[in-house]
């Protein structure tokens, strides 16, 4: 399903149902549920998620400083030769790694720089620094789509967030929008593998990515999405 979708659906259905249930929709509690909606698909090379925090140009920014240093290590007599070249080599190579490589490098350096220089932004630089570094080392579309994923995600936000004045229902903002997330996933032809080792696997097969049907589904779900988010949040508001 696509990061859009997702985005629409998990969220919708999330602050829709917590404003049932009697809780007040902040605007964190919004940002939560967006971002946990997105989550869950960070370890796809394509994620939105992961598209919007290093975008292009950042890579290239990179690539560009790397090949500098590079440059400048060889020429500056910082070590002698052979062993500034060896250096220059070492440094260069690493603007060569594939882009995918070169992304989870971009991202762990981030996560280092928040845990470093954001603490006037806690606990949310915390949040982001973890994030970052799990979809970095996690295996594609390993632990993200599982109930550990789910579990983790809302533990970490529910100890992020006690000590904030309005923080009581991000972790269920986050929770909920993240586990909506799998629940459309298993609808699809991929479907999720819940508990792994466990083989169970969760498959619904309501939509097959890239055919007529699927792409209706989708669409309902969307539509019904945004007629529940009609009902709760205007004509009953
Ligand atoms: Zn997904």
């Amino acid at each position: 399903m696509m990061g859009k979708s997702h985005l629409i659906i998990s969220t919708g259905i999330t602050l829709s149902a917590m404003s049932l249930l009697g809780y007040d929709i902040t605007i964190p509690a919004v940002a939560v549920a967006g971002l946990s909606a997105l989550l869950p698909d960070i370890d796809e090379p394509n994620s939105l998620l992961v598209r919007k925090a290093v975008p292009e140009f950042l890579l290239r920014i990179l690539q560009m400083g790397l090949i500098g240093t590079a440059i400048y290590l060889y020429f500056a007599g910082v070590a002698s030769p052979p062993w500034n070249i060896a250096l220059a080599l070492l440094v260069g190579s690493v603007s060569f790694l594939p882009g995918r490589r070169l992304r989870h490098l971009v991202m762990l350096l981030l996560a280092l720089a928040l845990f470093a220089f954001a603490d006037a932004y806690d606990p949310w630089n915390y949040i982001a620094a973890c994030v970052l570094v799990v979809s970095s080392i996690v295996p594609h579309r390993g632990l993200t789509h599982t109930l550990y994923g789910v579990a983790g995600w809302s533990v970490l936000l529910y100890f992020a967030s006690l000590g904030m004045d309005d923080g009581g229902s991000l972790w269920i903002a986050g929770g909920m929008s993240y586990a909506l997330h799998l629940l459309a996933d298993a609808l699809t032809q991929r479907g999720i593998t819940p508990l792994p080792p466990l083989p169970f696997k969760l498959r619904l097969k309501l939509m097959s990515t890239g055919t007529k049907k699927g792409s209706a589904v989708e669409k309902v779900c969307i539509v019904l999405t945004l007629a529940l988010a009609l009902y709760v949040f205007v004509l009953t508001a």
